[in-house]
C-alpha cells in the first residue's frame, strides 16, 4: 500500500469529511472538521508519548510484545490524522512525504540537520 492509497482509505472513515470542500475552498482554519483533525493529531501524539513515557519511567525502557503493538497502534492513529490533515489541505500524502524528504535532504546538504528553526 502506498501513502495515497492509505489516504484514500482513511478518508472513508472520516465522519466529518462532508465539509472538506468547504475547508479547501475557504482556506481557513476556523472550520470545526479541520480543527477536529488537527487536535486529534496532537491527542494521538500525546497517547503515543504517554505509552513510551510509562515504559521508560516504570520499566527502564524494556517493553513487551504487547506494549510494542500498543505503541504501533497509537502510531497508526497518528498516521490517520496526518493523512486527514493533509487531505483537508488538499495535499496527497505522497506529496507531503516528498516535501518532507526534500526539506531534510536540503538541510543535510547545507549541514543544518541539527539546530533550531523551521526555515534553517
Ligand atoms: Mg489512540
Amino acid at each position: 500500500m502506498d501513502f495515497d492509497e492509505y489516504q484514500a482509505q482513511a478518508k472513508t472513515t472520516d465522519l466529518g469529511i462532508k465539509n472538506m470542500g468547504e475547508v479547501i475552498q475557504k482556506k481557513t482554519l476556523n472550520v470545526p472538521e479541520f480543527l477536529d483533525k488537527v487536535l486529534g493529531l496532537t491527542g494521538e501524539s500525546g497517547e503515543l508519548a504517554d505509552k513510551v513515557k510509562k515504559i521508560l519511567r516504570d520499566k527502564h525502557g524494556d517493553f513487551t510484545e504487547e506494549e510494542r503493538v500498543a505503541i504501533l497502534k497509537e502510531l497508526g492513529d497518528v498516521l490517520w490524522y496526518v493523512a486527514e490533515v493533509s487531505l483537508y489541505l488538499d495535499t496527497p500524502m505522497s506529496e507531503l512525504a516528498k516535501m518532507n524528504l526534500e526539506k531534510l535532504a536540503s538541510r543535510k546538504t547545507r549541514g543544518t540537520l541539527v539546530g533550531a528553526g523551521d526555515e534553517r
